[in-house]
């Protein structure tokens, strides 16, 4: 792709027009090095239209490791033995919660595994229990990413203290699904955002780049995402994951998940877009930022025994993805962390517009 064939389409979305999936898929393309310069500057400028140089930090507790799935990518699929497996305690949940608030995290992430003793018709008090348990503990928005669970625990997470599910789908191509989530019903996962949207809790989507798909489904599910009404959308890259089905499959190139970002970003020009460090850790932030991210997720406190997603140990223990740390990066490149009200008044009004069926 040459630069004249994307300057239109860049053109048009920095008019503020919605692109088509055909452009969208032609901006996924761009792979000359003056047309994915000049797209990442079309992001950046789109940001910092609706963000100014503000990014918002998302906290990370990945309190249950245990899962029923045996997802083709993910090192906690149930079939590795080797994968590393816990329950944190109500103990340790609020005190990596509480640790996370102190540190100026503006959203504390509470995400698991599907774990078996949570994801039982009978059981899912715990997890709403945990929730309000740390609604009380904290006084910063919550996300929520514990799977696909039933409809009817929407509104009870709702008024437990849950602001965001996050649940991702990673490819909108059924058949691809079908091979990274052996077993899963596609329908299912995806309601899970439109039962947020139906019951005025914020939603997060999110593809994988880098495990089979092609440009034009990348392109499909950023076009997907934009009938879902969630108002964070992710991509992040595959990693291979030791004694995984897919182990032996190439890591996929980060320029890829720059140009997914930033693409997002244009189609998606009002949501939150984050930046990561569960893929290379904070040696990638910039480039992220640079690509139209604006929330830098998978902040984990050090030496408190927690796992990441992606990678499961990348700068954890050394404190590489504490505040502290991500606080001198940004220093570096003149982004501010935004204040926490600036954050709960944008996702209040969200809500706010969910609860009178406004459409953003
Ligand atoms: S991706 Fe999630 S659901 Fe799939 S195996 Fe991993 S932890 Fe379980």
């Amino acid at each position: 792709m040459k630069d004249a064939d994307i300057t239109p389409i860049l053109q048009k979305s920095l008019d503020g027009q919605d692109l088509t999936v055909t452009e969208i898929e032609a901006l996924l393309a761009a792979e000359d090095q003056n047309s994915v310069a000049r797209l990442f500057e079309a992001a950046r400028t789109v940001k910092t239209q609706y963000f100014g140089n503000k990014v918002f930090l998302y906290g990370f507790v990945y309190f249950s490791t245990h899962c029923r799935n045996n997802c083709s990518f993910c090192f906690y699929r149930s079939s590795n033995t080797d994968s590393v497996r816990y329950r944190k305690t109500d103990d340790e949940i609020l005190e990596l919660a509480t640790s996370l608030e102190d540190s100026g995290v503006h959203v504390i992430d509470l995400t698991m595994g599907e774990d078996p003793l949570i994801h039982n018709d009978n059981h899912y008090n715990r997890l709403t229990d945990l929730v309000k348990m740390v609604n009380n503990a904290v006084d910063i928005p919550l996300m929520v990413s514990p799977g696909a669970i039933p409809e009817r625990l929407f509104p009870v997470l709702m008024e437990n203290g849950a602001d965001w599910i996050a649940c991702y789908q990673e490819t909108h191509n059924m058949e691809l699904f079908k091979k990274l989530r052996p077993d899963q019903d596609y329908e299912f996962r995806l309601n899970q955002k439109k039962w947020a949207d139906k019951y005025g809790l914020l939603a997060e989507e999110g593809i994988m780049i880098g495990v089979g798909e092609s440009v034009k489904d990348r392109a499909d599910s950023i076009d997907t995402m934009r009938g879902l009404n969630v108002n964070q959308v992710r991509a992040m890259s595959f990693v291979p994951q030791e004694n995984t089905p897919m182990s032996v499959n190439s890591p996929s190139p980060f320029i890829e998940e720059l140009k997914a970002i930033a693409v997002m970003r244009l189609v998606h020009p009002k949501n939150l877009i984050p930046a990561s460090l569960d893929v290379e850790g904070v040696a990638g932030l910039k480039t992220r930022l640079a690509a139209g991210a604006n929330v830098i997720t998978s902040i984990i406190p050090p030496r408190k025994g927690l796992a990441g997603v992606a990678q499961h140990e990348l700068d954890i223990d050394d404190g590489g993805r504490s505040v502290e740390q991500i606080e001198a990066i940004l220093d570096d490149i003149n982004v501010k962390i935004a204040d926490k009200y600036e954050y709960i008044n944008l996702i209040e009004s969200w809500k706010n517009s969910k609860k009178a069926g406004v459409s953003l």
